[in-house]
């Protein structure tokens, strides 16, 4: 009687806390683990491969596209990311939820890849002020980075309307209770369980 696995997108704004809270579900919820994408993008002081992304060259990225080799792709910021699609797959296969750090356009094809399996939140900061002051606390940017990162965060924003769930992020905890709330919701929905037809068959009979 092993459910499917659920697909739970978390996507938002860089600098509403995203990392956070994926990082505080994880660790509270041994069924989740997360999907780590494939990107061309440099690899940042303290990044693993293989743990936080598998780095690639562009050439490797395009022939993992090539070969069909994941679920969904996008460009951000002149850089390809893109989920890996075989251990996503053997994961719902074994009733094993996927958490997915990515950007809305990843989010809209991974629900036409996977009709049914997604579950999209999107997070939203309590406002631009506090947006921006959470993006200038992280390093001394200049002004015209700092423009850019609100450009790119209103960018994000923008497609709030394609998530199932919307979450204000005002207060970490609450938002991590909320998240998992979802989460737990959308593991006991019908098509979660293709077991159930079955199952009631065999009650119904006794
Ligand atoms: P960063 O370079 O800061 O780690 O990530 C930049 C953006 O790319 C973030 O919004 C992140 O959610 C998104 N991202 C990371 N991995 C993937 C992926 O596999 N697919 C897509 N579509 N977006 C991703």
């Amino acid at each position: 009687m092993t459910r499917r696995g659920v697909c739970l997108v978390l996507a938002s704004a860089p600098g509403v806390g995203k990392t956070s809270v994926s990082r505080a579900l994880l660790e509270m919820e041994p069924d989740l683990s997360l999907s780590i994408s494939a990107t061309t993008r440099a690899r940042r002081p303290g990044e693993l491969d293989g743990v936080h992304y598998f780095f690639r060259s562009q050439a490797e990225f395009d022939a993992m596209v090539e070969r069909g080799e994941l679920l969904e792709y996008a460009r951000f910021l002149d850089r390809s990311y893109g989920t890996p699609r075989g251990p996503v797959e053997a994961a719902l296969e074994a009733g094993r939820d996927v958490l997915f750090d990515i950007e809305w356009q990843g989010h809209r094809q991974l629900r036409d890849r996977l009709p049914g399996d997604v579950v999209g939140v999107h997070l939203l900061p309590p406002s631009i002020a506090e947006l921006e002051r959470r993006l200038r606390g992280r390093a001394q940017e200049s002004e015209a980075e700092i423009a850019r990162r609100l450009d790119v965060a209103r960018a994000e924003i923008a497609h709030w309307s394609d998530f199932d769930h919307v979450v204000v992020n005002r207060d970490f905890d609450r938002t991590v209770a909320e998240v998992r709330a979802i989460l737990h919701a959308a593991r006991s929905t019908r098509a979660r369980q293709p077991w159930l037809a079955e199952f009631v068959e065999g009650l119904l009979k006794t």
